[in-house]
């Protein structure tokens, strides 16, 4: 395993729980992973694809996802491939044609690919090592990104009965976990949770007066360093790269409202070091692996905790450190509010409500930062963490009882 991490990936030790993992996919178990964003979910599926014997099958839901990851394999020589639309006839034929020979260690496809007659058919007659389900919440309706391709996974146990699976996925709940061993029929699983905490994030949060001038001064001391500042709106984004980009930083707008072309070129650019900063709508951020993202802040209010991580996990990813700074005003919320409003179904704004004031209460907590996000994910943490605002500046505390006392009349 470890000569493989070195040789073929060039990395000199293993992130945590990938060893745990890798050992129980080749003792042909099936294995469930949740790991955060970042955590490594791909080397838990790649090695034991390269150490077994016949081909991995990996389900990917996205064209793009499955094109970085083949073209970072094939770079590492790895011989990979994927099968989507975006192949013109005679590529599937090569593809197909490698596949029968037996030459691929690594074929990635999407679900609907997957479970046509005709991939099924092509399946049977080759050796399969093993079954890799990336994203796999996608599977339950309860998760934030149900696709009802996935749905039809749960049939592939039938055609395979004899080939290990691996679930991978960064979403938390427990209730999508159990749908996804149970969707996917996975037998007696190895289950492998990896903590969500985040040590090389430190969490901030300040007062919003004047968010411009903040930011700014802000940036004069940390000049050069790659940020993301997330806003809610594409207006604040195009003024607040406009409004950068004229006091002398490098730094350029993104959100959906933007061509595709510009869109791409601008993202590229980030990822290529040719801009510090990005100044974006939640539109940014899936399957981004920039390494080096020294702070990630946010202009306005996060819709909720599970997006505040998500969005912060982008930063630090080398694991180095990384500033989450978030501005905060109660005003925000009110503007929240007014989107959740619009909203036609009653069940989805109680929830956006709810979601609401759970980050409101983040936000205006005096408790440790990390300890209020991860026990939001089920984890439970008690010691200050020592890198966040209210375990380095703790707020002055005071006994409060008689002043209580007159507010309740006791
Ligand atoms: P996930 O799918 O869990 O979000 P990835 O598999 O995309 O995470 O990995 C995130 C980043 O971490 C990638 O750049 C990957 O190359 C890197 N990485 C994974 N495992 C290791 C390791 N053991 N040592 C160093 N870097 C690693
Ligand atoms: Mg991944």
């Amino acid at each position: 395993m470890k000569t493989v991490l070195e040789k073929n990936f060039g990395f000199t030790s293993f992130r945590p729980n990938q060893e745990e993992v890798i050992e129980s996919v080749l003792q042909g178990k099936d294995v469930f992973v949740l790991m955060p964003t970042g955590g490594g979910k791909s080397l838990c599926y790649q090695i034991p694809a390269l150490m077994m014997k016949g081909t991995a099958i990996v389900v990917s839901p996205l064209i793009s996802l499955m094109k970085d990851q083949v073209d970072g394999l094939l770079a590492d020589g790895i011989s990979v491939a994927y099968l989507n639309s975006t192949l013109s006839d005679s590529e599937f034929v090569e593809v197909r044609k490698k596949l029968t020979d037996g030459k691929l260690k690594i074929l990635y496809m999407a679900p609907e690919r997957l479970m046509m007659p005709g991939t099924l058919s092509l399946l049977q007659k080759i050796n399969i090592s093993l079954f890799a389900i990336d994203e796999a919440h996608c599977v339950s309706e309860w998760g934030h990104d149900f696709r009802p391709e996935y749905r039809k996974l749960s049939e592939l146990r039938t055609h395979f009965p004899n080939v290990s699976m691996i679930a991978l996925t960064a979403t938390a709940t427990e209730r999508v976990r159990k749908d996804i061993v149970s969707v996917l029929h996975l037998k007696d699983p190895v289950v492998v949770i990896s903590s969500f905490n985040r040590p090389n994030l430190s969490y901030k949060i300040i007062e919003k007066k004047d968010p411009n001038e903040q930011i700014i001064s802000y940036l004069k001391k940390n000049r050069k360093k790659s940020g993301i500042i997330y806003c809610q709106s594409r207006e604040t984004v195009e003024r607040l790269a406009e409004r950068l980009t004229k006091a002398g930083f490098s730094a350029l707008p993104y959100h959906a409202g933007l061509a595709d072309s510009k869109r791409s070129k601008n993202q590229e650019k980030f990822i290529r070091d040719d801009v510090d900063i990005i100044v974006a709508t939640v539109a940014f951020g899936m399957g981004i692996d920039k390494p080096d993202v020294r702070f990630v802040i946010h202009y306005d209010l996060p819709k909720n905790l599970e997006s505040y991580y998500q969005e912060t996990g982008r930063g630090g990813r080398d694991g180095l450190e990384c500033e989450c700074i978030l501005f905060f005003n109660r005003g925000d919320w009110h503007k929240i509010r007014f989107f959740i409003e619009k909203k036609p179904s009653k069940k989805e704004r109680d929830l956006a409500f709810q979601q609401l004031s759970q980050i409101m209460s983040y936000c205006e907590s005096t408790e440790c930062r990390r300890n209020t996000l991860l026990r939001y994910f089920g984890e439970n943490w008690t010691e200050p963490c020592d890198n966040c605002d209210s375990c380095l500046r703790p707020r002055k505390k005071f006994d409060g009882t008689a002043q209580a006392c007159l507010l309740i009349d006791c």
